[in-house]
């Protein structure tokens, strides 16, 4: 079981404005008292039973932390402690102060692949040293691909929210139903014992959508995108992909493949030519195509537009929680405290309810 710091969080750091929102924790700036050192806090208030649909479950959190207590690496977010305070834990973790890998892109005007397989390197990096743990995400997607400093020439990869994150044990089956449809591989539809080969999966999806601004399997509903999944129904349209070199199409046809035992594996990622190239016309290729700017910004903006409309879902739950709240909290600090534990009855967006789906067998 994971030790949790007893201590009030505020004696040791001052917390600071909302870096981001999560289904199940805030995310704030923080900065430690005894250095003037900044850090992020993730805030997630633990459920009070286990009937109970608010809140995060503690053995989650706790599965969260040995997690990341196991991950050292300059690609992977790091934490430093975690605290625990009436229904509420706090992960006080590395600050990564670059924004989303998605929208350091978007800004740009143009970005040739070689550009772009630097970032997908350093993801590659990460990934594969948490493979070599066997350690697997399992919620690769853009909003977890984050940049440590965008006003460097070259900035850093952090792959961040390991709340889906499992440890794979050997001689044990994992399945789950976990993740965002866009992004999940063919044996998370099919509810089938899970490896680290589904994250791998998730890096052909981001390549596609990376090279092109195109979702390779998104349709019209949920149901649709897990169909075309099943059927492995993708193509590299010339319109999307003519500016796409053929050694980039070889790297995502060789991640999407049904059979996880078929699929590139990350450490196989990083000697693919497009990756690593092997002699100077490889390495000329790269640098001639570029990504598809005009369609990349289309996809971010929509794809923001989407986060957003599920954060004004999410405030408005938390606004009717509120005024249900018997005892009504005045401030914003009392109300994070709050052992708010109201069962809501509305309809959950499908993704908070895969998300609970989960189960180890
Ligand atoms: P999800 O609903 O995706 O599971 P979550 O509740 O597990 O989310 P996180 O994804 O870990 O929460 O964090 C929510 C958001 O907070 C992130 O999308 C990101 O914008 C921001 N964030 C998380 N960790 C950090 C960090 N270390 N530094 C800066 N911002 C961060």
């Amino acid at each position: 079981m994971a030790c949790f710091k007893l201590e009030n969080v505020e004696d040791l750091y001052e917390i600071g404005d909302v870096l981001g929102k999560g289904h199940f924790g805030t995310v704030r700036q923080v900065r430690e008292k005894a250095t003037d050192s900044l850090y992020a806090g993730k805030f997630v208030k633990i459920r009070k039973s286990r009937s109970s649909r608010l809140g995060q479950e503690r053995e989650s959190v706790e599965r969260e932390v040995e997690i990341l207590q196991l991950l050292q690496h300059p690609n992977i977010m790091s934490l430093k402690e975690v605290f625990e305070c009436k229904a509420e834990v706090v992960l006080i973790l590395e600050l990564i102060s670059g924004g989303e890998l998605f929208d350091f892109v978007a800004e740009k005007d143009i970005l040739t692949e070689a550009e772009a397989i630097e970032f997908m390197k350093q993801i590659l990096l990460g990934l594969s040293y948490m493979h070599s743990k066997n350690i697997a995400h399992f919620d690769l997607k853009p909003e977890n691909i984050m940049l440590q400093g965008k006003d460097v020439p070259h900035p850093n990869i952090k792959l961040i929210d390991f709340g889906l994150a499992r440890r794979l044990q050997e001689g044990e089956e994992y399945k789950s139903l976990c993740g965002t449809p866009q992004y999940i591989a063919p044996e998370i539809v099919n509810y089938e014992p899970l490896t680290v080969a589904a994250d791998m999966w998730g890096i052909g999806v981001i390549t596609y959508i990376l090279l092109s601004g195109t979702s390779p399997f998104q349709g019209e509903t949920d149901a649709e995108t897990m169909n075309n999944i099943m059927a492995v129904n993708y193509e590299f349209d010339q319109k999307h992909f003519s500016q796409t070199s053929a050694m980039g199409k070889d790297f995502i046809e060789k991640l999407l493949v049904k059979n996880y035992r078929e699929r590139m594996t990350a450490e196989e990622c990083l000697i693919h030519p497009w990756i690593k190239p092997l002699n100077k016309k490889q390495v000329a290729h790269r640098s001639r195509s570029s990504i598809n700017m005009k369609n990349f910004k289309k996809f971010n903006a929509r794809r923001k537009w989407k986060v957003s409309y599920n954060m004004v879902w999410a405030c408005n739950r938390m606004c009717r929680m509120k005024l249900l709240c018997k005892n009504a909290v005045k401030d914003e600090e009392a109300l994070r405290q709050c052992e708010s534990d109201q069962e809501d009855i509305d309809t959950k967006p499908a993704s908070l309810i895969r998300r609970r789906l989960s189960s180890s067998s």
